[in-house]
C-alpha cells in the first residue's frame, strides 16, 4: 500500500491518505480496492492509531527512516500478526506486509507445550524426590529395633515429604479404647494428642476422611475447628486398624493425599512387623500368666548381670521366694483364685524392682529377684520389704476377700556367695528352704562361703541372718 500524508497548517501530519492496495494488501485488510483509494487512513482503520503504528509511519516520513516490525492488529475485523516495512516515499510511505499469523500461533502454541513440559519436568522431579525419601524412610523403619526407635525417627522421615503441612502418626492402645500420637511434627498440630477412635470419622469408617475449612460439620471431633484442611488415614495392616495418620495444611490437593495413602501403608506395615517382632520376643522371655520374666531369660541375663558385676567390681543381689502352703490354698479356693494370687504377686514384684532389677517367675509359685549393684545388706531390706508387702496384699475373687497369703525368702549374693548363676541360685534356693524349714514367712541369707570371712572386703552379709514378722 502506498499514502500520501496529510497534514494541517502548521504542516503536521494528521492522517495519511491511500493512495494505492495491490489486491494481496487489500485481501490482507478485508477491503475492496475502491473503498480504499482517496481515502484516510485513521478514519478507516482508527487501529493505527491506538497501536501506535500512526505513530511509527509519521516518523518513516519525518525522518526517513524505515520502520520494520510485527504487531498484532485486533481491531475492525481484524485479528492478525502481521509483519510490516514502511518506507518513506516523497511526503508519504510505501507499506508492505504480510499475514504472519499462523507462526505466530505456533509459536504461541510452543510457548505452551514448553511451559506444560517445564511443569511436569518439575512434576516428576518433585515424585523422584518423593520417592528417594519414601525409600529411605523405609529403609530407616526396616532396621529400627524397637517400636520406640521407630517412632523417634518418624517425624524426621516424614516432615520433609509434607511441606507447608502439620501432622503426625498414632496408635491405638491394647485395650483399642484409646489413640494417642507417638510422633508428630509442625505447630499448632490442630489436634489432640491423646483420644477415643470414637472421635475420628477415618477411624469409625475405616477410610481416609479429608474435610476442608468449607466442610466443618463434617470435621472430626479430635481436630480443631480451623481454617486449615485436615486429612485422616487410618493405619491398616492385614486388615486390622493399627492407628492413624494425621495430616493438616492450608490446602491437600490429590497428588499429596496419593502421598499420604503411600506413607501411611508404608509406616502401618513397618510398624506392624515391628508390635509383631516385640509381642513375639515379649512371648519369649515373660511368663504369661504373671507378666514377670521367665526362667530361660533370667538364666541368661544373670550370666550377664555376673559379666558386668566382675568388670566393674559391683556386688549383686539375688533373692528367691517362694509362696507358703500355696497348695493348701488351691485345695480351699481352686486353681482360679490361686492363679489371681500368682497374678498379684507378679504384679507386687514388678512394681517393687528398679529398672535394672529383673523379676522372673522362677516356675509354679516360685519368683527370683536379681538386683544389680546392690550390696548384701540392701538386697536383705528389700526382701524383707518384699516379705511384708506379700502379707499385706489383699485379693479379691468374685467379690470375697481371700485370706492372707506369706512366702519365704532365700537371699544370695555376688560375689560372696558364689560366682556363677547356677551356684547363686543354688544357694539362694538352699537358703529359701532353710527359711521354709524354720517355720516359713521370713527371711534367710544365704550362709558365707569358707573363702569369704568377715575379714574380707566384699563379705559384708552376716553368718546366717533372718527376718520374721514379730505377729
Ligand atoms: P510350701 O510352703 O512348702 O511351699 O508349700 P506349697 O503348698 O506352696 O508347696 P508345694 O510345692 O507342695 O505346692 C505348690 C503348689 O503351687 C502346687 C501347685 O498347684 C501350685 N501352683 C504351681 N503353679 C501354679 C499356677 O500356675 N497356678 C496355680 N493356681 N497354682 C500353681
Ligand atoms: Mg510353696
Ligand atoms: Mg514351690
Amino acid at each position: 500500500m502506498a499514502f500520501r500524508s496529510v497534514r494541517d497548517e502548521a504542516s503536521n501530519i494528521i492522517d495519511f491518505e491511500w493512495l494505492l492496495s495491490n489486491p494481496a494488501a487489500c485481501d490482507l485488510v478485508g477491503r475492496l480496492l475502491p473503498d480504499l483509494i482517496g481515502k484516510r487512513l485513521l478514519e478507516e482503520m482508527p487501529g493505527n492509531k491506538t497501536d501506535g503504528l500512526f505513530a511509527a509511519y509519521i516518523q518513516v516520513v519525518e525522518t526517513g527512516e524505515t520502520f520494520q516490525g510485527q504487531f498484532h492488529y485486533c481491531h475492525e475485523d481484524l485479528d492478525t500478526w502481521f509483519e510490516t516495512v514502511a518506507v518513506k516515499l516523497g511526503d508519504g510511505f510505501v507499506v508492505t506486509f504480510r499475514d504472519i499469523t499462523p507462526i505466530k500461533q505456533a509459536e504461541r502454541q510452543q510457548q505452551q507445550l514448553n511451559q506444560e513440559l517445564a511443569a511436569s519436568v518439575k512434576a516428576l522431579q518433585q515424585r523422584n524426590r518423593q520417592m528417594v525419601l519414601l525409600g529411605e524412610m523405609s529403609d530407616f523403619l526396616q532396621v529400627c529395633a524397637t517400636l520406640d526407635e521407630a517412632y523417634q525417627a518418624l517425624a524426621t522421615l516424614i516432615t520433609p515429604l509434607f511441606a507447608d503441612s502439620v501432622g503426625g502418626v498414632f496408635i491405638l492402645n491394647s485395650s483399642r479404647d484409646r489413640i494417642e500420637a507417638v510422633a508428630t511434627w509442625g505447630s499448632p498440630l490442630g489436634t489432640e494428642l491423646d483420644f477415643s477412635p470414637q472421635n475420628c470419622w477415618a477411624l469409625r469408617r475405616g477410610r481416609l476422611h479429608q474435610v476442608g475449612s468449607s466442610c466443618l460439620g463434617l470435621r472430626c471431633h479430635h481436630a480443631a475447628v480451623a481454617s486449615n484442611t485436615t486429612l485422616c488415614l487410618p493405619l491398616l495392616a492385614q486388615g486390622e486398624i493399627l492407628g492413624l495418620f494425621y495430616l493438616s495444611a492450608p490446602d491437600i490437593p490429590k497428588p499429596t493425599q496419593q502421598l499420604a495413602r503411600t506413607v501411611a501403608e508404608q509406616v502401618a506395615l513397618a510398624l506392624a512387623n515391628l508390635i509383631l517382632r516385640e509381642t513375639l520376643q515379649h512371648q519369649s522371655i515373660r511368663d504369661p500368666l504373671t507378666g514377670l520374666y521367665n526362667r530361660r531369660y533370667l538364666e541368661e541375663v544373670l550370666a550377664q548381670e555376673i559379666q558386668r558385676a566382675q568388670r566393674h567390681g559391683h556386688t549383686m543381689g539375688v533373692i528367691m521366694l517362694d509362696i507358703d502352703h500355696f497348695k493348701r490354698f488351691n485345695d480351699t479356693y481352686g486353681h482360679e483364685a490361686g492363679d489371681r494370687v500368682l497374678q498379684a504377686v507378679g504384679q507386687l514384684l514388678r512394681d517393687s524392682v528398679r529398672g535394672s532389677d529383673l523379676a522372673c517367675r522362677y516356675g509354679g509359685e516360685e519368683m527370683t529377684l536379681v538386683l544389680p549393684e546392690s550390696p548384701p545388706e540392701i538386697t536383705l531390706e528389700r526382701a524383707e520389704t518384699i516379705r511384708q508387702a506379700i502379707g499385706h496384699l489383699q485379693v479379691n475373687v468374685d467379690g470375697q476377700v481371700l485370706e492372707a497369703i506369706s512366702a519365704s525368702f532365700g537371699v544370695a549374693s555376688f560375689p560372696s556367695h558364689g560366682t556363677t548363676g547356677a551356684d547363686l541360685l543354688k544357694v539362694a534356693d538352699a537358703a529359701l528352704y532353710q527359711a521354709k524349714a524354720q517355720g516359713r514367712n521370713r527371711v534367710v541369707v544365704a550362709p558365707l562361703l569358707p573363702q569369704h570371712g568377715p575379714d574380707q572386703k566384699v563379705a559384708a552379709a552376716p553368718d546366717i541372718c533372718q527376718t520374721q514378722d514379730i505377729s
